[in-house]
């Protein structure tokens, strides 16, 4: 039988109530003679407030057990997922990600998946079982531990999941009907995409637009998965929601496709290091060790054979990177007059594929920031978008203004 792959996140199984309207779900696609794998998320707030536990109890935590704390959320729903699936006589069972087993590295909390046996749930389908329940975001690594993927993980446990078994589509249910222009929980103008090419996914996704995790729209796009995002709230025909696909699957579009922010940013500068082959090296190399991971860098102006050193990071990693910069400093391994560093910093960037072939959208950008009076701290770009770091108090006031200036909500 054909199978499908259908993957509920946190809010569309928040309570009992939403489990059961999203088992409703799953029972349709089995009467149309789909097996059916569910990937569930844990419900809504609880990995928040699983992850707030394992830090207070220990600031600098053992990542292993972390796993074993964080990963936990995703096991009450898988389980209460397939009770529910049985009590409307759908043939049904839970499975934790290392019975699967969903194999990953041993990269604690950010591990990757390497491989999915498809054997053992295949064999259950050939015996009857129509639904195979499985726990979003964990899997096991070599040594045997509990490994989580990273926040929104289960996206990507989704996508693995239709490329091990060869689905024919890989539904994302969430909150919203689909992948808008920009969240629409900052615009009001935001307009849903009937389809959007992998490459524009990738890099909204990776921009901070969390609909989906990167990774999942990495193994989408590796494996030619059809990935389709659509809301758990409705009622739902093949039609709805967001299809993510080829850019060739796509008549017209913008050039612009969305815009996409992230808010928590900090900029760190490094002033008056020497300006000399190797400084960037040093310092880069040092951060990288320490497990820190830059985004945009410049270096500015120098004077005198000295230069400083600007480097965007997410703002929970900034006093790794300080601890780490000032031991530098001590051991004599880069001299350095301050670190100044900027908690309070968005980045607000534009992706679209057209602009490959069109110039001029940097140009415009500028100038609907210069207008709204929005200091850029960092530009980056790159084929098919451009990013800048703002004061993140005018981050809703940015995303709106490019969302009106690139006419995003009118379609192509
Ligand atoms: P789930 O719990 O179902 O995985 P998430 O909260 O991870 O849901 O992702 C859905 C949220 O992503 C939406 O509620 C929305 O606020 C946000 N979002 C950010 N950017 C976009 C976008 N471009 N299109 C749709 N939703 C977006
Ligand atoms: N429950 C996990 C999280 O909140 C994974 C997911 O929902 O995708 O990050
Ligand atoms: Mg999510």
């Amino acid at each position: 039988m054909p199978v499908l792959v259908m993957k509920f996140g946190g809010t569309s199984v928040a309570n009992l109530d939403r489990i059961r309207r999203a088992a409703k779900r799953v029972g349709v696609e089995v009467a149309k003679g789909y097996d059916v794998i569910v990937i569930v998320s844990a419900m809504s707030g609880k990995t928040n407030e699983l992850v707030g536990w394992v830090n207070e109890t220990s600031p600098l935590f053992d990542a292993r057990e972390y796993d074993a704390v964080v990963s936990s959320g995703e096991n009450v729903t898988a389980g209460l997922m397939a009770l529910t699936l049985q009590e409307m006589d759908v043939p049904a069972r839970s499975w934790q990600g290392w019975q699967v087993p969903v194999k990953t590295t041993s990269a604690h909390s950010a591990a990757r998946i390497e491989e999915i046996p498809p054997e053992n749930i295949t064999a259950k389908f050939n015996e009857g079982m129509r639904v195979a329940v499985v726990a979003g975001f964990q899997g096991v690594s070599p040594e045997g531990r509990i490994t989580t993927l990273g926040r929104g993980g289960s996206d990507t446990t989704a996508v693995a999941f239709a490329a091990a078994f060869g689905a024919e589509r890989c539904d994302i249910y969430t909150d919203v009907d689909g992948v808008y222009t920009t969240d629409p929980r900052v615009s009001d103008k935001a307009r849903k995409l009937d389809k959007i090419a992998f490459e524009e996914m990738l890099e909204l996704a990776s921009l901070g637009a969390k609909v989906l995790q990167t990774r999942s729209v990495e193994l989408a796009m590796r494996y030619k998965v059809r990935l389709r995002v659509l809301s758990s709230f409705e009622e739902q025909s093949d039609e709805a929601g967001t299809l993510v696909c080829d850019e060739e699957e796509i008549m017209e579009s913008n050039v612009v496709a969305g815009v996409a922010f992230s808010r928590d940013e900090a900029k760190m500068t490094l002033i008056s290091v020497a300006d000399r082959p190797g400084i960037a090296s040093i310092i880069f190399g040092c951060l990288s060790e320490a497990g820190v991971n830059v985004d945009m860098i410049v270096q500015n102006i120098s004077e005198e054979g000295r230069t400083d050193m600007t480097f965007s990071l997410p703002t929970d990693q900034v006093s790794r990177a300080e601890k780490a910069l000032g031991e530098l400093k001590t051991s004599g391994g880069l001299n350095f007059a301050e670190l100044d560093t900027e908690l309070d910093v968005a980045k607000v960037s534009v992706v679209g594929i057209g602009m490959r072939s069109q110039s001029g959208v940097a140009a415009k950008m500028f100038k609907v920031l210069s207008d709204e009076g929005i200091n850029i701290k960092v530009i980056t770009t790159s084929e098919i978008k451009i990013s800048v770091l703002i004061d993140r108090k005018y981050m809703e006031l940015a995303v709106q203004a490019l969302h009106d200036a690139f006419e995003l909500e009118k379609a192509a």
